[in-house]
């Protein structure tokens, strides 16, 4: 199992661009989400947490620099920007607010999808070896766990889980967000499930489930793994 999709937020205001480079990139396998202005794009990137973020510079009332700059002060998600071929000093600005690549207006589509793959495979260096979190030592090429040297046996769904927070340490997520990252979209699970997913994935890697080092409780708002074991 490949485990879910990479998600991409484009925040674009021109329908046209959005539309095609959506269609683009769904094409190669990826989750695309919207947004037509810089507010909603702000919105949706602290709840949908994608892996990679497009952003127009032009935007209506938030611009893509200010966009740009709320992002990175919570994430190092890679961003591509995209800008009208007169605004150079944009670009010099974008990339010191923290961009990570752009593209000059009109661009090719394959140009724009080479870029996506480049960015994205940049970014997995991260997740590539077993990530470490306390005793814990997480494989996502083997889909293995150890705890202390020892091999635990998780099924699918738990690994998945666990491997999608330890990749985002720190970061809280929604019930509803975790079951759409886990489960997908197309399935439909309630909410609920994430709990009793949860429950048993504490009792696999917990010491102590009723205390948990690892998976945490975030109260009225979902869940988190501890950034530090
Ligand atoms: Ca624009």
């Amino acid at each position: 199992m490949a485990g879910p999709a990479q998600r991409v937020l484009v925040v674009e205001d021109e329908e046209k661009i959005a539309q095609l480079v959506a269609k683009n990139l769904q094409a190669i396998g990826l989750d695309v989400i919207t947004a037509a202005d810089g507010t909603t794009g702000l919105q949706r990137f602290r709840d949908e947490t994608p892996d990679l973020l497009i952003l127009d510079l032009m935007l209506p009332g938030i611009d893509g620099l200010e966009v740009c700059r709320q992002v990175r002060k919570t994430s190092r998600v890679p961003i591509l920007m995209l800008t009208a071929r007169r605004s150079q000093s944009d670009i010099v600005l974008g990339l010191e607010v923290g961009a990570d690549d752009y593209l000059v207006k009109p661009f090719h589509v394959q140009e724009l999808v080479a870029r996506v793959r480049a960015l994205l495979r940049r970014a997995l260096p991260e997740t590539e070896g077993p990530l470490r979190l306390g005793e814990l030592s997480i494989d996502p090429a083997r889909r293995r766990l150890e705890r202390a040297g020892a091999l635990i046996e998780l099924t699918s769904l738990e690994f998945d889980l666990l491997l999608f927070l330890a990749s985002h340490p720190g970061r809280v997520f929604t019930r509803e967000a975790l079951l759409e990252r886990v489960w997908g979209q197309d399935r439909v699970v309630d909410t609920r499930s994430i709990d009793s997913l949860v429950s048993r994935l504490r009792k696999k890697i917990e010491r102590d489930a009723n205390r948990p080092r690892y998976l945490q409780t975030v109260w009225g708002t979902g869940y988190r793994m501890a950034e530090e074991g």
